[in-house]
């Protein structure tokens, strides 16, 4: 497997405006360190004990991207140097976040993750309860926490105006809830849509940042 080749393919087809998450989890060091050389500097790991540990073994300027679905009892693992969390699905969520960030003198950028594919196993919140969250009062006074917009995974089909579907749905609720609450926060506008299957679709749906992994590093390895 040739790591420049695949990312030099991807890198090719992405607009100058979409960010590239390498998602490195399950893999070694080694591996993210060819990426690394090669200049990447931006990763995603799934298991916050994993994220973590990587952290302390490579080199300190990688942004660290925390993708999947977070417990609240492992926030304190990565709150002191994750760059981004992804997926926030709930308030008691957020608010272990602040609490962390604070901990650590710092403020946590963050995105909610909408619930927008058929599959019922798939975390999220719809968008309405997104804006009940928002409009909150507790919402307000959680300091350390700053949310710069969604993430979103679609449904896993071949079926590719199903998938474009999702996408719009997340689309129409940032541009909904910017609109509504952020219409000058100009950091308020990341979509996080896209991965190995569908980022091409996501493209097309004005995502900001594709979150992949196989295409890059070859197929998971099984833990
Ligand atoms: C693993 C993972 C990805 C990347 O998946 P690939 O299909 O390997 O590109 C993206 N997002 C999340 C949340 C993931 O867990």
């Amino acid at each position: 497997m040739n790591i420049k080749e695949n990312f030099d393919k991807i890198l090719k087809i992405l607009p100058d405006t979409v960010k590239l998450v390498a998602v490195s989890k399950t893999k070694p060091n080694e591996l993210i360190m060819q990426a690394y050389n090669m200049g990447y500097r931006i990763f995603g790991e799934n298991k916050p004990q994993e994220l973590k540990r990587k952290y302390d073994e490579l080199p300190k300027d990688i942004n660290w991207h925390m993708i999947g679905h977070l417990q609240t009892n492992k926030v304190k693992y990565i709150a002191p140097f994750v760059e981004l969390i992804h997926a926030v699905d709930s308030i008691k969520l957020l608010k272990t976040i602040n609490k962390e960030a604070i901990k650590n003198n710092r403020v946590i950028n963050y995105l909610f993750q909408i619930h927008v594919a058929k599959e019922q196993s798939k975390f999220g919140l719809s968008c309405s309860i997104i804006e009940d969250i928002i409009s909150s009062e507790e919402f307000s006074t959680l300091k350390n926490v700053n949310l710069v917009g969604l993430m979103a995974m679609a449904t896993n089909t071949t079926n590719e105006e199903l998938i474009a579907n999702e996408f719009k749905e997340v689309k129409n609720c940032l541009n909904k809830l910017k609109s509504t609450f952020f219409a000058d926060k100009e950091d308020f506008k990341e979509l996080s849509i896209g991965m190995s299957q569908d980022y091409q679709i996501a493209v097309k749906q004005d995502s900001t940042m594709v979150r992949i992994g196989s295409l890059l590093f070859g197929s998971r390895d099984i833990v």
